[in-house]
C-alpha cells in the first residue's frame, strides 16, 4: 500500500508518525513524574498537619478528655481532602473522630475498620517516639503518628486523606498536555507539507528528465549539477549516462556511415548524401557533376608491393580527392577501389577541371612501398554532368552514365578520363 503513496504524502506521514511517538512518549515521562512528585508533596503536607495535631493533642489524651480532642480534630474541617481523623487512646480505644461531611454512611465502617486494623499492626512502630506509619494508593493517603507524654506513647493520631489533588494536578497536566500535543503537531504537518518540496522538488526533476529523454530521445539534454548532496551526484550520473549514450550514438553513426580505411563517406551514406543532393539540384535546377574512379592496375600493386602498400594507395588516393572537393561536394568510396566524386552545381566544365586535377594529383603522389623505395599509382575517370529531372530513377542514370566514361577511360589506355 506505502509504494502507492507518493514521496511527498511518504515523507509528511514520516514526520507526522515520528513527531505523534516523540509527544506521547515525552508526555507520558512529564505525567508520570509529576504523578511521583505530586503524591510526595501531599503526603508530606499530610505529615505536617499531623505533626501539628498529635503535638496539641497530649493534654487531652493525658487527661481522657474527649471534648477538646473532638474540637482540635474538627479543625480539620478547612482541608476537604481530609475523609477521616481518629485519636485511639493507649489501650486502642477511640477517644475522638472526625469524618467528612461528604463520607457516605456505608463508606466509614469500612474506613474505621482499615485504620483500626492498620494501627494494631503497626504497634511496634508506633511506640517509638520517632515512628510513624504511611500509606497512598489511587484512591487514599494516611498517615499514622503515635503521641508521646513525658516519654511515653499514650495514643495514636491516624488521618486519612482523598487523593483529590493528586488527581486534579494530573487532569490539568493531561489536558494541557494534550492540547501542545494537538498545536505541535498540526505546526510539524503544516511546516513538513512546506518543507518536504527540499526533498521532493529535486526527484521530481531527475523523473522529469528521464520521461523527457524517453520521449524525445535527446540525449543532448543535461541537468544542471551545481547541487553538492546526493542529488547532485544523481544529476552528475545521469549526465554521465546520457554523454555515455552521446558518445555511443556518434560512434555508431560514424562507424554506419563512414569507410574505415580512408574516413571517405561509404556506399551506403552516400547513396543517402547523393539522394539529397539530387532533391537539391533538382529544386533549384542546377546541374550535377558526377565522377566515378577507378585505380589502374591495382590488382598488380597489390601483387608487387604488398596488401599493406595497396592500403596506402587507397588513402592517399582518398586524400587527393578530398583536397580537390569543396566542402559541399561528396567524396566517397564505393567499394574496392572505385570512388566516387559528386560536385554540386557541377557543369560539365568545372566537373571535367576537377576530375583532371584529381587524375594529375594522383600521378604525382609518391607513395612509400614500406621497404625504402617510392611508386606512382595512376587512376581512370568517367566525368558526367548533368541537369538531373526525376530522382530515383536519375541516381542510376547518373552513376550509370559516368560508369561507361570511365570504362572507355580504361579501355584508351588508363590515366585519364572521359565524357560521358
Ligand atoms: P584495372 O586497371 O582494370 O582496374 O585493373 P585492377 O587490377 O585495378 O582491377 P581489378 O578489379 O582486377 O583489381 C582490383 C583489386 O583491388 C583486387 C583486390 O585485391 C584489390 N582490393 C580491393 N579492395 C582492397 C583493399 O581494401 N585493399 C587492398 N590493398 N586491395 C584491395
Ligand atoms: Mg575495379
Ligand atoms: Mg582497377
Amino acid at each position: 500500500m506505502f509504494d502507492r503513496i507518493s514521496i511527498r504524502y511518504k515523507l509528511i506521514v514520516l514526520l507526522g508518525l515520528s513527531a505523534a511517538l516523540a509527544l506521547l512518549i515525552s508526555s507520558a515521562i512529564t505525567i508520570y513524574s509529576t504523578y511521583l512528585s505530586e503524591s510526595r508533596a501531599s503526603l508530606r503536607v499530610l505529615h505536617q498537619l499531623t505533626d501539628v495535631i498529635s503535638e496539641n493533642m497530649r493534654a487531652a489524651l493525658a487527661f481522657g478528655d474527649a471534648g477538646s480532642a473532638n474540637t482540635m480534630l474538627a479543625s480539620l474541617r478547612v482541608d476537604p481532602h481530609i475523609l477521616l481523623a481518629v485519636v485511639n487512646d493507649e489501650s486502642g480505644r477511640p477517644l475522638a473522630e472526625y469524618r467528612a461531611a461528604r463520607v457516605s454512611g456505608a463508606q466509614v465502617p469500612q474506613l474505621q475498620a482499615g485504620v483500626q486494623a492498620r494501627i494494631r499492626a503497626s504497634a511496634d512502630a508506633l511506640r517509638r517516639p520517632d515512628g510513624f506509619v504511611e500509606h497512598i494508593d489511587d484512591d487514599f493517603m494516611g498517615v499514622l503518628r503515635p503521641v508521646f507524654f513525658e516519654g511515653a506513647p499514650i495514643g495514636v493520631l491516624a488521618v486519612v486523606a482523598d487523593t483529590g489533588v493528586v488527581w486534579a494536578k494530573i487532569r490539568e497536566l493531561v489536558l494541557l498536555q494534550a492540547a501542545t500535543s494537538v498545536l505541535t503537531l498540526v505546526l510539524l504537518l503544516f511546516l513538513s507539507f512546506k518543507l518536504q518540496s527540499l526533498f521532493t522538488r529535486p526527484i521530481m526533476k531527475l523523473m522529469g528528465a528521464m520521461q523527457d529523454v524517453a520521449r524525445t530521445k535527446n540525449y543532448r539534454a543535461s541537468l544542471e549539477a551545481e547541487r553538492r548532496d546526493e542529488f547532485g551526484t544523481l544529476y552528475a550520473g545521469f549526465n554521465a549516462m546520457l554523454s555515455d549514450i552521446r558518445e555511443r550514438d556518434d560512434r555508431l553513426s560514424l562507424l554506419a556511415t563512414t569507410d574505415a580505411l580512408t574516413g571517405l563517406a561509404n556506399r551506403r551514406h552516400a547513396m543517402d548524401s547523393l539522394q539529397t543532393m539530387l532533391a537539391r539540384a533538382q529544386r533549384k535546377g542546377e546541374p550535377l557533376g558526377v565522377i566515378m574512379l577507378d585505380i589502374d592496375a591495382f590488382k598488380a600493386v597489390n601483387d608487387s608491393h604488398g596488401h599493406p602498400a595497396g592500403d596506402r594507395v587507397l588513402q592517399e588516393v582518398a586524400r587527393v580527392l578530398q583536397a580537390n572537393a569543396r566542402d559541399y561536394d561528396l567524396v566517397a568510396r564505393l567499394g574496392g577501389e572505385e570512388f566516387l566524386v559528386v560536385c554540386d552545381g557541377g557543369t560539365e566544365e568545372v566537373t571535367v577541371a576537377v576530375a583532371e586535377r584529381i587524375r594529375a594529383g594522383v600521378e604525382a603522389r609518391q607513395i612509400d612501398d614500406g621497404a625504402d623505395a617510392l611508386f606512382h599509382v595512376t587512376v581512370s575517370l568517367g566525368v558526367h554532368s548533368a541537369v538531373p529531372r526525376s530522382t530515383h530513377e536519375d541516381i542510376e542514370k547518373m552513376i550509370r552514365a559516368a560508369d561507361k566514361a570511365l570504362y572507355r577511360a580504361k579501355q584508351a589506355g588508363r590515366n585519364r578520363y572521359m565524357v560521358a
